[in-house]
Formats: structure tokens, sequence, C-alpha cells
């Protein structure tokens, strides 16, 4: 399906079919970066939507979850029943800072029942109060470019990865990006600003 711009596997009617979850956080950032990505990739059949009920889900290719606060998502992902059809999605899943935390399957947190999808455990708020919100380049392996100028707001880090678990980038505090099969799990806010490299390679992943 997707490959990135120039390329012509998205041309005519063979697109995919992009979800964010939209039960908190920053969803409508996602839905513009990955309509941006999309764009700059030549995908012109593919669909972004929002997702606020489990049936969708098995319908996309790829799903969002994005930064926000983990435990209201925790919460509302079981008052809108949405756990079993996360848990069993096929597609890939895009997980970003709160994201992180739900996708892991130690959260390290009893307010947040974490998803299970990739190996690894987290430490929510991992940087404190004093440094909630910092701005950084970061070196992020196979991402071709530069560095990504990654933004932080009050993130997690990954303390421990099993052997399946890619890690694609480390700050000295500890691992701020992951790679699992389909799936990604970023620390940071790839949504915020205009770079849009993390999402197109999502979208290759999942496109092939
Ligand atoms: N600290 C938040 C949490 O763990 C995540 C913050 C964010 O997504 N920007 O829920």
């Amino acid at each position: 399906m997707c490959t990135r711009s120039g390329k012509t596997r998205c041309s005519g009617s063979v697109g995919v079919r992009i979800g964010v979850l939209a039960v908190q956080g920053n969803v409508s950032e996602h839905v513009h970066a990955f309509r941006g990505a999309l764009g700059h990739m030549g995908c012109v059949a593919s669909e972004v939507l929002q997702v606020r009920d489990a049936g969708t889900i098995p319908t996309l290719d790829g799903l969002a979850i994005p930064g926000g606060e983990s435990t209201t998502i925790s919460r509302l992902i079981d008052k809108n029943c949405m756990r079993k059809a996360i848990e069993d999605f096929e597609g890939g899943i895009f997980a970003t800072c709160a994201g992180m935390v739900l996708v892991s399957s130690d959260s390290g947190d009893p307010k947040v029942e974490p998803l299970g999808i990739i190996g690894m455990s987290v430490d929510r708020n991992a940087f404190g109060r004093q440094r909630e919100s910092f701005e950084t380049e970061l070196k992020i392996e196979g991402l071709t470019g530069g560095d990504f100028h990654a933004i932080f707001i009050r993130a997690p880090i990954v303390t421990r990865v099993d052997a399946s678990v890619r890690v694609i980038s480390r700050i000295s505090q500890g691992i701020v990006a992951v790679e699992k099969g389909k799936h990604m799990a970023l620390s940071f806010h790839p949504e915020l600003g205009n770079d849009t490299r993390l999402h197109e390679r999502f979208l290759e992943k999942i496109g092939n």
C-alpha cells in the first residue's frame, strides 16, 4: 500500500485506513499529522478517522493511541468497551506518550491497566515535575533526513524491553522509542510540529 512520496503504490484506489483513538488527548493533532504524511506519500485513497467505538477498530489498518492522560484513557477505553478490540487488533499501533504507557505490558501504576501490546516496562512521568516538558534533537535508528526535534511533555521512559522489541532511540535517562513488528511507541509527541517522518515510517510499516 503506502511507500514514500514519489513511489506509485498509493495511487489509484489502494489506500490505508487509519484510526486515532478519540477518547481523550491529542486526537486532532494526530489526524492532521497523518493526513499530512499521507499527502507527502501520495496516498490519495487513504482515510484518517477518529475512533470512538470498538466496532470500527477491526476495519482499520493502523490505530494511533495519542498522548493525553494515560489514567483517563485507560478508564475511557473500558467505559467504551474498547479494550478487547484493541488487544485483538491485527493492524499496527502507533502509540505516543500516554499511548506508550497504555501499550506497555507493565505501566508501573495500578491506575493504568496496560494493554500488553509491546513487552516493555515504563515509568510514567519519569522526568518529574521540574522537567515535565522539554525539547531535544533525537537520533532515531533508521530515520533518514537527520535528527528528529522531539517534544517531551510529562513523558514516560521505557525501563525494560523484551527481546522481541527493537529500541530505536534512547537518551541519557533511558529508552524513548521502540518498535515491535508493525507497532511503534514513542515517549514524545511527533504530532506537534510539522515533521511527519515518524507518521510516514509507521504508514510504511503497515502498508508492507
Ligand atoms: N504523563 C502522562 C501520562 O502518563 C502522559 C503525558 C502525555 O501524554 N503528554 O498519562
